[in-house]
């Protein structure tokens, strides 16, 4: 056995992944300026549309990048000195536009929620005819377990004319996700998480309104520049070489999705998280999020040190995702999505029920 096998991730990425999926990448790359890459990476786009629910006149960029890469071309590519952006901030990803923001020199207002908060009407309602161009949130904040109300946000946005931008790396696929019905103009996913497999893409989608905004701008990067992508992307191609081993396995994953529907993947999620969350009811953990997604349990120990759970697991080899910061001894997040199964769940249960059983929670 190899060592990879005795390891289980409850982590939101990279995730277990299928075997068939492996296997599409495990061979040396083919050369990918040819007919038949093309075709892979025109149906990618394709898919790529219908699982977000998009309709077909809107643009798919391909980035060989991690999420972030896409999170800064994403306002790279959209904003400007001139505009002036709401962010919603509810932890470590909410901050990370806040940096890009400053970065970027896009004017911008935080919106900070307190940990484990969701985002109500009445709050942003305050922001009504202030001159926001634009909004900024992640779908999930992973970093707490905050899923946030993006219909209402949608309608909100729609109301004010404002751009809805939408980082749904750590949701989609866990959760529904209907870009045009919930007024979404652009959204931003990552291979590694739901999407289950390897990290090294992320997928920029933009509607007509995005895509206006950019044709109309000079955009500062060679890189990233969107208008080269949308260009290219037309004929199956990438501007510069993409990372073709995770392109391939996105295409078999995508193939695999059209067939079961993404309905499925959802609900299978559902099932894991909610599972999980029933069988650990009776052990000392506070969920401190009002708002859950399928993609993960945030869970603060009562007594213990959660980083000393996220140890106790690791050298159990079963990888759960510990918190930086100030938030280290606090909180770990169990995730639901990747290749995992109950039994997989039932492993990392009774795992908890012997710490609890050794008075080590
Ligand atoms: C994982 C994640 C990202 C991307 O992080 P990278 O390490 O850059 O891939 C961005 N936003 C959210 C909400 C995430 O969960």
């Amino acid at each position: 056995m190899t060592e990879k096998e005795l390891e289980l991730l409850f982590t939101v990425g990279p995730v277990e992944m299928e075997e068939s999926i492996i296997q599409a990448s495990a061979f040396p790359l083919p050369y990918f300026r040819t007919e038949e890459f093309s075709e892979k990476v025109k149906t990618i786009g394709d898919l790529m549309k219908q699982v977000t629910h998009t309709k077909s006149s809107s643009e798919v960029v391909l980035l060989t990048a991690s999420g972030t890469g896409a999170m800064e071309a994403a306002l790279l590519n959209l904003f400007t000195t001139l505009d002036k952006v709401l962010i919603v901030n509810g932890g470590t990803f909410g901050q990370r536009f806040v940096q890009l923001c400053e970065i970027l020199q896009i004017p911008y207002s935080s919106i900070k929620l307190p940990l484990g908060k969701t985002l109500t009407k009445g709050e942003l309602d305050f922001y009504r005819n202030k001159g926001y161009t634009g909004l900024l949130i992640n779908a999930l904040e992973t970093s707490t377990g905050v899923y946030y109300d993006l219909p209402m946000i949608g309608t909100f946005c729609k109301q004010e004319n404002m751009l809805f931008v939408v980082d749904a790396i750590g949701s989609f696929l866990a959760d529904p996700y209907f870009m045009d019905d919930w007024n979404i103009d652009v959204t931003i996913i990552s291979s590694q998480k739901a999407l289950s497999v390897a990290p090294g893409i992320s997928i920029v989608l933009l509607n007509e309104k995005g895509r206006e905004r950019i044709k109309r701008k000079n955009v500062p990067s060679l890189y990233f520049n969107f208008k080269n992508y949308f260009l290219d992307m037309k004929e199956g191609q990438t501007p510069f070489t993409p990372a073709i081993g995770v392109l391939l396995q996105l295409h078999q994953r995508l193939e695999k999705i059209r067939e079961i529907g993404v309905p499925a993947i959802n609900s299978r999620t559902r099932v894991l998280a909610e599972h999980f969350r029933e069988r650990i009811k009776s052990l000392p953990f506070k969920i401190l999020s009002e708002s859950l997604s399928n993609t993960l349990t945030p869970l603060s120990p009562t007594h213990a040190d959660a980083y000393q759970v996220y140890l106790y697991l690791k050298k159990n080899n079963i990888y759960v995702n510990p918190n930086g910061g100030e938030l280290k001894s606090k909180l770990f997040r169990v995730g639901h999505i990747g290749n995992l199964t109950i039994e997989d769940n039932e492993k990392l249960i009774a795992l908890l029920f012997e710490m609890e059983r050794n008075g080590l929670l």
